[in-house]
């Protein structure tokens, strides 16, 4: 019991210590570096159509824009590594599940050492899209009916409502950025341990530690930190993203967490990572918008200069960096 206790001591102590020593920042860790790799992920795909509109559906409004994303991120910037989870319509990886496609999405970012995880969504709401059929009373007027007083038929007038269909427009509308909720950091330490290329330049080599092990109270505090980064980092291109939607006259829905499947991606992969809903494939508006070349273009252009500015951002951090 005693050498459990000491032992305990001497861990929290190292745990402490460590904190501490990262807090001072006397492990030089590079948390900004310039950007190399962007993954883009389209989401759905295949035998997952996502959400569905009056004539197209999430999966392929979502490929569309964010093969133009990568097209345009390219172009401005030659030098960056753009890498799509799918480029047709598929499950990514060909996967026969969804399941599998996120865990592939998941696995290609963190293998292929993304700096960035972007997912392009759309999203939905109300019974159906555009809009549906309602009943409503639009007035009363009278009829007669026959019924039986005493063993007798007689005529009597009765009041009866008038109802008129009416249609119903799918309004809910705008777009929404996600970054991966707090109470899943758990799991977004342990893919900060996939990602061996941005873990790697956490090390410090006089420590000597080789592999993260996120069962270690001194690895898993600098998975921590390292965590920490990616969240400020996503939530900063997050509300980049939203601005220059609102700067487009786009209704603004915010910055959001969300523990949802489809947000499973943004906690399995070690990088700062933001799922954007570019917009309601249920509302007709917004349908027409997103499948047309100029609202794609809008689109695009506000998710590239989001960017831009972001990574100007860190590119500027990255550089005072190397000058302390
Ligand atoms: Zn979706």
């Amino acid at each position: 019991m005693k050498k459990i206790g000491s032992l305990l001591i001497l861990l929290l102590t190292t745990f402490t210590l460590f904190s501490f020593i990262i807090q001072r920042g006397d492990l030089k860790i590079p948390v900004y570096k310039p950007l190399k790799t962007i993954i883009i992920d389209p989401g759905h795909g295949g035998i997952d159509p996502g959400a569905r509109g009056t004539f197209s559906t999430e999966a392929n409004v979502n490929l569309a824009v964010s093969l133009k994303l990568g097209d345009a991120m390219q172009k401005e910037f030659p030098d960056l590594k753009i890498i799509y989870t799918r480029t047709t319509d598929i499950v990514p990886g060909n996967k026969s599940t969804i399941e599998g496609g996120l865990l592939y999405r998941a696995d290609l970012a963190n293998q292929s050492k993304g700096d960035l995880f972007i997912a392009i969504h759309c999203n939905s709401a109300g019974k159906a899209p555009g809009g549906w059929y309602g009943k409503k009373i639009s007035g009363y007027t009278t009829k007669t009916e026959k019924v039986k007083v005493k063993k007798k038929w007689v005529t009597k007038t009765v009041k009866a409502p008038i109802y008129e269909n009416y249609w119903i427009e799918n309004l809910p509308k705008g777009t929404e950025t996600f970054v991966w909720a707090v109470s899943k950091n758990d799991s977004k330490i342990k893919s900060v341990a996939k990602n061996t290329e941005n873990y790697g330049e956490l090390q410090d080599s006089s420590l000597n530690i080789q592999l993260p092990d996120p069962n270690d109270p001194a690895e898993k505090a600098r998975m921590l930190v390292y965590a920490q980064h990616y969240f400020r980092k996503s939530l900063n291109f997050a509300d980049l993203i939203q601005s220059e939607f609102v700067a487009a006259g786009r209704v603004d829905r915010g910055v959001k967490q969300r523990n949802e499947k489809g947000i499973w991606v943004l906690q399995a992969t070690g990088m700062p990572s933001v799922l954007v809903e570019i917009g309601f494939v249920s509302n007709k508006q917004e349908e027409e918008y997103m499948n047309s070349v100029k609202g794609q273009a809008e689109i695009v252009n506000n998710l590239l200069t989001a960017f831009r500015k972001y990574k100007q951002k860190i590119e500027e951090k990255a550089s005072d960096q190397e000058k302390k």
